[in-house]
């Protein structure tokens, strides 16, 4: 591949804006475990993409085929392209994430499922389709853990009900969370294997309490590092990936 494509691939931009960085001397690549730039302003070369880092702007990128993102998100922000009160996820992403070109609509990661603006905790971003659709889909049942601090102390009939299932209002059948760890009288660890609007907060107000606070730990088996800050976004590395699985 040619600089100019890697760079256009990657959401550095247009292919003229692409080609003006490289002119003006502002991208510089390195190879897997150098740290010098090992080639530079080259756009006609043909690079081996495996484990290249581009620096772009005195910033390094990894090189990724496809983006896989975790974001620690905050309280008060929307997990929509166009949010309506609050400010998008998105801006919390770097500009090459949100404009990386795909062959679908819609350039950039996407967030798989939503949380509500309230709602913390762990997000997965992506720009590949069967992923998304893979950890999204009702079908699939990817479990997901959310840390739920309630109003009124948790009663064991309402934990026995949260298991047992309940009706909400848009469906006759029942639905019910697949583990309930209670953490303490008004926190409980709540898994659930699909993704209704508002699930974990009608399930609650259907046996009697009241949500406060909603927080997502885990997707699947990878779980949100304690060491990231709200706010704050990474690549899923190798391993991270191979948990989702
Ligand atoms: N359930 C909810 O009620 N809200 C969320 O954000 C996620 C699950």
């Amino acid at each position: 591949m040619q600089l100019q494509d890697i760079l256009y691939s990657q959401g550095f931009g247009t292919r003229r804006i692409c080609a003006g960085l490289i002119q003006q001397g502002r991208v510089a690549i390195h190879a897997t475990g150098t740290r010098e730039p090992t080639i530079s302003q080259d756009a006609t070369q043909d690079i081996d993409v495996e484990g290249l880092v581009l620096r772009v702007q005195g910033v390094d990128w990894p090189y990724q085929p496809k983006a896989y993102v975790m974001l620690h998100k905050p309280a008060g922000t929307e997990c929509s392209q166009k949010p309506s009160a609050y400010p998008s996820i998105y801006t919390l992403l770097p500009a090459p994430l949100r404009q990386r070109p795909s062959k679908g609509s819609v350039d950039g990661v996407q967030a798989v499922g939503r949380l509500d603006q309230d709602t913390t905790g762990l997000l997965l971003l992506s720009d590949d389709g069967q992923f998304i659709h893979r950890m999204s889909s009702p079908k699939k049942h990817v479990p997901k853990v959310y840390r739920v601090t309630v109003k009124h102390p948790l009663t064991k009939e309402q934990v026995d009900r949260l298991l047992a299932g309940v009706v909400l209002d848009d469906d006759p059948r029942p639905v019910r969370a697949a583990a309930c760890a209670l953490v303490d009288a008004h926190v409980l660890d709540l898994t659930l294997t699909e993704g209704k609007y508002h699930q974990v907060k009608r399930m609650i107000a259907a046996v009697g309490n009241r949500v406060e606070a909603l927080h997502r730990s885990h997707i699947g088996r990878l779980a949100l590092p304690a060491d990231m800050q709200p706010g704050e976004w990474r690549w899923l590395g190798e391993e991270e990936l191979a948990l989702l699985r």
